[in-house]
């Protein structure tokens, strides 16, 4: 959903892009790269940090694009005109999702180089790149119908897509490097923190360097759009929401100065002016599902459209479910709502006495 305080948010390249297959450098050794995604949103923001491992001069890439011939033509024109004849040193993944984690394994196979990510996501992309978790099939269209998503056509297609995620993250590199929270990790001679986040990836991870006041922030904090925060099948009682709410909270010791690099938007300064901002979208949206619930018992399903306002594809669906059961997660674990499982075989969430 657009932001609409993002007028507080400052963009301190403008309105700057780095084209396909070029980069824009926005300090010496730190390039911006973007590569196309086939969904609505339409694009991530990929890093190169210049780097030394083991006395070699070269690059860190942090997150990958989804494995396709056009990212694949992409990365090869920034590695013949923009690593100044420089090899990747190590590619860094923020967490398991496809546009991050896709070409992992290409990646590190050309450059004979390391992929650093977190075990719990790691661990995801090996089972997800084999079957189906939390992105389509039998068990997701089951998971989806017991919050009220009924009609058969979506059900069908949700049913077909059981290989969503294999077809953009084909292959997981054999092994891997283990980032955990509060880890440091020297980058180009200058130590660069592992922040945790919860809530959007099961163990997403945030890069700071304090030197540089940078914050790559992957898909924790976004100046434009809200965070998916999302239920999926595979852990049905899940509470995402009050996990992403209190990763927000651990980046506000940041410093203000902090330029943030997400992986959707721009480059941005303001990141306690984001956080508040999307604290605030989520009391909204709590407390509008709050006031529904206790006009009538409802179901995720017809929360859509209080919850989103706009027309949505599948896929944009199949999202906003997550988000919407999120929310009610949210509130009958922390026992604002309780549900009942309807013999339609339908939760639905009325208040609790
Ligand atoms: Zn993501």
């Amino acid at each position: 959903m657009a932001n609409p305080r993002e007028h507080e948010l400052d963009y301190p390249l403008g309105d700057a892009l780095p084209l396909p297959g070029e980069v824009l450098e926005i300090q010496p050794g730190l390039r911006w790269v973007r590569m196309g995604l086939p969904f609505a949103l339409d694009h991530i923001n990929l890093w190169l940090l210049r780097d030394e491992i083991d006395g070699r001069g070269g690059w860190t890439i942090v997150d990958c694009g989804i494995s396709s011939d056009a990212t694949r033509v992409c990365w090869e024109q920034v590695f013949a005109h923009h690593l100044d004849g420089l090899p990747v040193l190590r590619v860094i993944v923020t967490h398991f999702h496809p546009d991050h984690m896709g070409l992992a394994a290409w990646l590190t196979e050309r450059w004979q180089c390391r992929l650093w990510i977190s075990a719990t996501d790691y661990n995801l992309a090996r089972v997800a790149s084999a079957s189906t978790v939390g992105m389509g099939g039998e068990t997701a269209a089951a998971f989806f119908g017991s919050h009220g998503l009924t009609d058969p056509d979506s059900l069908a297609k949700i049913r077909g897509r059981a290989s969503y995620y294999p077809s953009m993250v084909p292959s997981i590199p054999a092994r891997y490097r283990r980032l955990m929270d509060g880890m440091l990790i020297d980058i180009g001679g200058q130590p660069w923190r592992c922040m945790v986040g919860y809530g959007h990836a099961p163990e997403h991870i945030s890069l700071f360097c304090e030197e540089r006041q940078l914050l790559i922030s992957g898909d924790m904090l976004l100046p434009r759009i809200s965070t998916n925060v999302s239920v999926v099948d595979v852990e049905p009682e899940a509470d995402p929401l009050t996990l992403y709410l209190d990763s927000l909270e651990r980046l506000l010791p940041l410093p203000r100065e902090t330029l943030v690099l997400p992986s959707h938007g721009k480059p941005f300064r303001g990141l306690h002016a984001r956080v508040d901002q999307l604290q605030e979208h989520h009391r909204e949206r709590l407390d509008e599902v709050r006031a529904a619930c206790a006009e009538k018992p409802c179901h995720a399903a017809e929360l859509l459209d209080l919850l989103f306002k706009r027309k949505l594809d599948l896929h944009q669906t199949t999202f906003a479910m997550g988000e919407s059961v999120a929310h009610l997660n949210a509130l009958w674990r922390a026992r604002k709502l309780k549900r009942h499982l309807d013999a339609d075989g339908v939760y639905r969430f009325s208040p609790a006495d």
